[in-house]
């Protein structure tokens, strides 16, 4: 433990403080940047968290004296939501460039899709260029290939290993089915 950690324990042990809260919401294409930036945080009071319509919220409690442990978590919490945040921007920019700078917006999906890759978001890229993908059966195969290949990479991932191998491999299916169904 730091001796910064040791600092901050003593300061809430002479408050009165001895138990402290960690924020969890869901790192995922559907938690809004607001609740994200929780992510990770530790507050004394659970009403510090501000509760959010249609986001998870969690608190996990912890005593005074695990600061350390629990900061260290915190530091990785808020890397991983940061991606979050960063990898929408990327993807959100490789959609709007998609017809206009193709070379650029397949850059950028292979970045976006290189942290993680959603099918609502697939299903909206798709709605927003129906036509230009219908007009530019060459592109629409190499945005497939590298959709089908970020899908493949994103079960690939240690985090999905730890499901049920049978529930990991239907949702997967499922993924490869959709993306050649929308991108034919
Ligand atoms: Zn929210």
């Amino acid at each position: 433990m730091s001796f910064s950690d040791v600092l901050r324990i003593m300061s809430y042990i002479l408050r009165g403080r001895t138990r402290l809260y960690q924020c969890y919401t869901n790192v995922n294409w559907r938690t809004c940047e607001a609740c994200l930036s929780w992510h990770g945080r530790i507050v004394h009071r659970p009403e510090d968290f501000p509760k959010h319509d249609g986001c998870p919220h969690e608190l996990l409690a912890f005593p005074v004296w695990r600061l350390g442990e629990f900061r260290r978590k915190e530091e990785r919490m808020r890397a991983k939501a940061a991606q979050e945040i960063s990898r929408r921007e990327t993807w959100r920019r490789a959609v709007e460039l998609l017809p206009q700078d193709t070379p650029t917006a397949f850059a950028l999906f292979k970045e976006a899709v290189a942290t993680d890759l959603y099918l609502a978001e697939i299903e909206e890229l798709v709605g927003k260029h129906r036509e230009w993908l219908a007009e530019n059966p060459g592109a629409r195969a190499a945005l497939r290939e590298l959709l089908v290949s970020g899908w493949k990479g994103k079960f690939a991932k240690e985090r999905y290993e730890r499901q049920p191998e049978l529930a990991r491999t239907a949702q997967e299916r499922f993924g490869l089915e959709r993306i050649k169904e929308l991108l034919p």
